[in-house]
């Protein structure tokens, strides 16, 4: 089945912590990265987060330049890219900044465990794409994506739906600013957490890139997932 072409970008630390033991968001890049950050999220059709990003860190995905805004309106597209929400029991918040800031699409995916007056509420405001009995069943969500015409996803977190993703063979590229502090913490999300591979089935990776930046370094590897 086809998909978009997929990729995860996410900031974590020296230790590949992506946020505090107590799912706290904190700055691990500088504005050189966010910058680099809001100029991919412009270049997609889709962003992407688990609603364990928007409970913990209610982000609005949002471009945040002006300018990039602009050009996506000169060329025929909203000013933002469609923002997506894996939610599988329709957990989200009404007010979440995701539904309340910037202009453009928003779909929430859930599965059918969702309850039926908690997805009829988010159907008079949003898209919502159901996939999945107990969690949103990803390879369906995606190929249903790329059957929208959605070609090119971006994926910011966080640490279980990267998991989600990356077991199913669905992320061609991952980006990883790596940022000069160190979390620790056993309990702290990783870049990719969930169960983790048996040794035969860990994917090959290839480096595509490595630039110093700021006070870190930024990574760009492509998953060999055949
Ligand atoms: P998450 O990955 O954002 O969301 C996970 C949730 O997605 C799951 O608990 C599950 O909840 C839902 N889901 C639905 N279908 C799924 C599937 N097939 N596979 C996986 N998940 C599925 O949450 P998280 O792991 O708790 O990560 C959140 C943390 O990451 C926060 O602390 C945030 O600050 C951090 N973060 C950091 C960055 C960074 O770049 N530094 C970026 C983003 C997030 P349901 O079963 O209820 O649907």
């Amino acid at each position: 089945m086809p998909t978009p072409f997929t990729f995860i970008n996410a900031a974590m630390s020296i230790d590949g912590k992506i946020s505090t033991r107590q799912r706290r968001q904190i700055r691990i890049s500088g504005d050189t990265d966010f910058d680099r950050m809001d100029q991919l999220r412009a270049s997609c059709d889709a962003v992407m987060v688990g609603i364990g990003t928007v409970l913990a860190d209610d982000p609005s995905l949002t471009v945040k330049s002006d300018e990039r805004r602009s050009k996506r309106l000169e060329k025929g597209l909203d000013e933002n890219p469609v923002r997506i929400v894996v939610d599988s029991k329709a957990r989200i918040p009404k007010n979440a900044d995701i539904f309340r800031k910037g202009a453009g699409k928003r779909i929430v995916a859930v599965s059918e465990s969702a309850a039926f007056d908690r997805v009829k509420a988010l159907r008079k405001n949003v898209m919502v794409i159901m996939a999945g009995k107990d969690q949103v069943d990803l390879p369906e969500l995606l190929s249903i994506l790329d059957e929208m015409g959605i070609q090119r996803l971006m994926v910011e977190g966080g640490a279980s739906l990267n998991w989600g993703l990356v077991k199913n063979g669905l992320v061609d590229e991952i980006y990883s600013f790596i940022g000069n502090l160190i979390i620790g913490g056993s309990t702290a999300p990783t870049l990719i957490d969930g169960e983790g591979f048996d040794e035969a089935d860990i994917p090959a990776c290839s480096l595509i890139d490595a630039e110093k930046m700021e006070e870190g370094v930024l990574l760009k590897w492509k998953i060999n997932n055949d």
